[in-house]
């Protein structure tokens, strides 16, 4: 299941398919594993796991299903680094002496590798990263912006502004 080359594009459908199968394939392995350190004191720390899990599971799973998918990637993305954060939580507390954490560990980083590669294809697909991968932002108020929107803004305003701040821009 590990790439080889390091490089992940999402334009394919079966690309998509992949972090679905790998989060599924995580689960196969935390699931046993937690349910070996379920002691009453550590069961917050197991149930938190477990929601984050479920959680990043149903995110990727909508992912793959909605036309607009940046948001859901960034809430994804979000849920990753809570449920990396604590998996660490967890090994410092020196609960997860189960040998299957350090693949549980592995296999969340390459998610979230994965998460990233995906989000970075969607923003260059809708415009709103530079070649450099930075993201256009409106100069007022911060909003995520395309090229065309920045390019025709710069030239009109002579800043970068989203649609609502040229709005407000013009009317003064
Ligand atoms: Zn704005």
């Amino acid at each position: 299941m590990s790439d080889k080359n390091g490089h992940r594009h999402f334009s394919k459908a079966y690309e998509k398919l992949f972090i679905q199968q790998k989060v599924y394939d995580l689960g196969l392995y935390l699931w046993p594993a937690l349910g070996k350190i379920n002691k009453e004191q550590r069961f917050v720390i197991v149930q938190t796991l477990m929601q984050e899990f479920n959680e990043i599971k149903k995110l990727v799973f909508v992912a793959n299903k909605k036309y607009s998918k940046k948001d859901t990637l960034r809430k994804l993305d979000t849920e990753i680094g809570a449920f990396k954060m604590d998996i660490q939580w967890a090994n410092d507390l020196g609960y997860l002496k189960d040998p299957q954490f350090e693949v549980i560990a592995n296999c969340i980083i390459e998610v979230g590798q994965m998460v990233g590669g995906w989000l970075k294809s969607e923003r260059e697909k809708s415009g709103t990263i530079d070649a450099d991968g930075k993201e256009y932002l409106c100069s007022a108020c911060g909003a995520v912006i395309t090229k065309r929107i920045s390019d025709y803004s710069s030239t009109h305003f002579g800043r970068s502004l989203c649609y609502a701040c040229q709005k407000k821009v013009s009317k003064k």
